[in-house]
């Protein structure tokens, strides 16, 4: 059977562990890949070009809405984010499972977009967790763990239209859950029907 491959879309409040669990879940998986976005925010220190984001200005951003060559895009705090079109599409029809670590607005495009992406929303075990979480990677003022912890509320309440909610409470079994679902995903049968009828 040649197949092409998943559109695995992931979401969640920043602290929430989505880094983490993702590193984990696809240690040695060569049929995973990620998507690089583009954004319009200035690279952090540390942040290589072509490897967290390709960092763009605001008229190559416009531009590339323009001529449809983002399959999402969304603002968030300020700045714009999107996901190139040709490099997901050409890895989907290789076959590989191509996994988006997108927030809310965008992830609600793909799931209305593409019915055949899976969607899953990874959450900490607790606000206040969630709290401890972004105090202990020690990279945010008090300001502005103030406003992340005001943005997880508000994807909270936005964040009804997921497959699949990961409460990350255990690293190891979040890990096992996320594999899981990337391998079920492969099993579908609305994306498989085609198979029986040309037997
Ligand atoms: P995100 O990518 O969602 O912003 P990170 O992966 O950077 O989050 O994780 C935020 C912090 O929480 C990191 O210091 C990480 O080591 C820690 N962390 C992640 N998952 C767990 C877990 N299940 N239990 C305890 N700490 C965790
Ligand atoms: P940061 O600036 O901290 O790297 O990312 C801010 C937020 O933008 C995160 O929630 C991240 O998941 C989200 N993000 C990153 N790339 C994209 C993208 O291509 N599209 C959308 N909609 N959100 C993105």
């Amino acid at each position: 059977m040649n197949e092409s491959g998943r559109l695995i879309v992931i979401s969640g409040p920043s602290g929430a562990g989505k880094s983490t669990v993702v590193g984990k879940a696809i240690e040695g998986r060569h049929d995973v890949c990620f998507s690089t976005s583009v954004t319009t925010r200035a690279p952090r220190p540390g942040e290589v070009d072509g490897r967290e984001y390709f960092f763009i200005d605001r008229e190559r951003f416009r531009e590339m809405v323009e001529r449809d060559e983002l399959l999402e895009h969304a603002d968030y705090v300020s700045n714009s984010y999107g996901t190139p079109r040709a490099f997901v599409e050409k890895k989907l029809a290789e076959g590989m499972n191509v996994l988006l670590d997108i927030e809310v607005q965008g992830a609600r495009q793909v799931h209305e977009k593409m019915p055949g992406a899976v969607t899953i929303f990874i959450a900490p075990p607790s606000l206040e967790v969630l709290e401890r979480r972004l105090r202990g990677r020690g990279t945010d003022t008090e300001e502005a763990i103030a406003g992340r912890l005001e943005r997880a509320r508000q994807e909270f309440r936005e964040a009804d239209f997921y497959d699949y909610l990961i409460v990350n409470d255990n690293l190891e079994r979040s890990a096992h859950a996320l594999c899981a679902i990337i391998d079920a995903a492969q099993w579908r049968f609305s994306d498989r029907a085609e198979w029986l009828k040309n037997q």
